[in-house]
Order: structure tokens, then sequence, then C-alpha cells
């Protein structure tokens, strides 16, 4: 099994075991790969998330971010260094902030600084116009209140703020393809044309899964972002994190998954985007039945550090017949 997207509770303040924990908790479900990949610290405190301020002065805030990045690092490298001869391989990467430009070039530079031991980013996008999206409801809210209302405008602006940070980062990992879906609230009306909020009777419902039918250039968005991952050699996370959280499907949904196969290079790899150990491995079964039945694939990609000093990251398949053994010896 695997997962190439985790947090603990050391270093997320929305995390809730330590780090040594989640690590003996992959040991003991059989892991191959555990990526360890922290959020990145903000350059601006206008960032930091409620549960993130602690201090008076917010810029100590910011200073703390980077200390506790700094250590997890460390922490990381040393776990790593425990796990060497094991099955289970340590490979420490990072999830990117996409809150504006200067931030999204802050994480480039912080990864070049750290690249003896950071291998790789899970690029992420959590922003829309400088909002969290995926925080709670009322901020989704404002995120869409800053586009106007207009839940078209609101993906559009994901979708770009995703490939301006694919065009600057070009991360080995796509994290939460389309993570503005977490928070689309059910009881949210809007013109099908326009994608204007209204209260007018001819406006509806929309959900996640039918807006690229409704809006075709939102699909022409995806299709450039999934082309330009093909070009440097990326690969979409299946996030199980959107089952976890009770959404139908994973981040992605079965029909970017099919854009991916046709249009893109097909590739993906398994996270579970854990923050404790009950959630490593999580609705995995339920992950890999979507990718085997529904959106029919037949393997699956990991990551493994290879080379003399096991420094060079690499990519590897395996069909989803042996993942599904793997799965049913947890
Ligand atoms: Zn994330
Ligand atoms: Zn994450």
């Amino acid at each position: 099994m695997y997962s190439h997207h985790t947090h603990s509770g050391d270093y997320s303040q929305h995390g809730y075991s330590p780090l040594n924990d989640m690590v003996e908790r992959a040991s003991q479900l059989n892991f191959k790969t555990f990526c360890l990949t922290e959020h990145m610290p903000r350059l601006s405190a206008q960032y930091l998330y409620p549960e993130e301020i602690h201090s008076e002065d917010a810029e100590d805030d910011v200073a703390r971010l980077l200390e506790d990045w700094e250590k997890f690092v460390e922490h990381a490298r040393r776990i790593q260094l425990q796990h060497k001869d094991d099955p289970l391989k340590i490979i420490v990467g990072a999830e990117s902030e996409s809150c504006d430009t200067e931030q999204i070039e802050y994480c480039k530079s912080l990864q070049e600084r750290y690249s003896h031991t950071v291998k790789f980013f899970v690029g992420s996008v959590h922003h829309v116009n400088g909002i969290p999206i995926d925080f709670d409801s009322s901020n989704w809210n404002r995120a869409l209140e800053s586009c106007g209302n207009n839940l078209l405008q609101l993906i559009t602006r994901y979708y770009e703020t995703q490939y301006e940070m694919l065009q600057l980062l070009k991360p080995k990992i796509v994290g939460h393809f389309d993570l503005y879906k977490l928070h689309l609230p059910e009881d949210l009306k809007v013109d099908t044309e326009s994608g204007q909020v209204t209260t007018a009777p001819a406006g509806r419902h929309v959900k996640d899964n039918e807006i690229f039918d409704l809006w075709p250039s939102l699909e022409q968005l995806v299709l450039r972002n999934l082309q330009f991952i093909s070009d440097y050699g990326g690969i979409l996370e299946v996030n199980t994190s959107a089952l976890r959280k009770g959404l139908q499907e994973p981040y992605p949904g079965l029909r970017i998954c099919q854009l991916n196969q046709l249009h893109g290079n097909g590739k993906f790899v398994l996270s579970d985007d854990s923050h404790s150990v009950d959630q490593v491995g999580t609705h995995y079964g339920e992950a890999i039945a979507f990718l085997r039945d529904t959106v029919k694939l037949s393997q699956l990609h990991y990551l493994q550090l290879e080379g003399p000093e096991e420094d060079q990251l690499v990519e590897r398949t395996v069909p989803i017949t042996e993942i599904i053994s793997q799965f049913e010896h947890i």
C-alpha cells in the first residue's frame, strides 16, 4: 500500500497524531511507500489559518511556522534513515500553498534550499483570491463572494490558480485536483448559463459531476492543466480524504480521471492525506473499487527512492489486482 500525501499533529495545527505514530501505523499496515508531506509555511501573515494564530504579533506566528517546518524536515529525515532497511520506504516531500504568486515562488525557493531531504511537491491549491476554500463553509462562501457570487467564476479562478502553480512548481504529485467541490453547498442555486448565484425560480442546484456539461469552458481549463502535467511528467493523486469527508467520489472525480486517461498521461498515485493514525489508508477499499470498476484503471503508480544513496526519486507501477491483494492483508 502507498500514500503520497500525509501530515501529523506535530507540525500541522489540524493534525492529531505524532509523526512517529503515523509512520508506525503505516508500517503495521504493510505500506511500501509513505510520503511525509507537511504544509509549507506561509510568507505573509494574511494567509495564516485561524488555528495558526497564537501570538499578538502575527509576524511571530509566521516565523514560528517556518521554524516548525524546518523541524519537520529534520525529524522526517531522521525517520527516513531509521527505516532505511525496512520494507516501508519513507519519502519526504512538501505540500505547496498557492495563496498568491509570491507564496508559490517562496515554496519553490524553500524546497530548493531543503532539496537534500525534500524530494518533491504535492502541488495543491487551497485558496481562491487568497481565501481558503477547504477550511470551512463560511470561508468558501467568502471566496464565492470574491468571485462576484458566481460559481463558474470561482471554479475558473481555481483552475487558473492551479495552472499558475503547475507552471511555477511542476509538482511531481498534483494534490486533490478538484478541491473546490468540498464545500459546494447543497442548497446553492445558480443560473446554469452564467453561473451567477440566484434565488429566481430558474436557478437550480448544480452538482459537482455536471459542471463540465454545463460549462464546457471549465473542461477546457482542466484539459489544459492535465496536458501540462503530462508534458512535465507529473502525476495526479487519487486522494481519499474526500471520501472520508463524505463526498461521493475521491479527488479527482470520475470525469477528471477519464479526461486524464484520454488526454493526459493517465497516471495516478494513491494518497490518504492522513492527519491522524486512524486516517492512514482511510477509504482505500472504496477508492480502489472506484478506480478498478468505474474508472477502469489497470495500474497505479507509486514513488520510490533508488540509487546508491537512495536519493533518486523514481516512479514505478503496480497492477490494481496486486494492490487489492495487498489491501486484503490490512
Ligand atoms: Zn491540501
Ligand atoms: Zn494535505
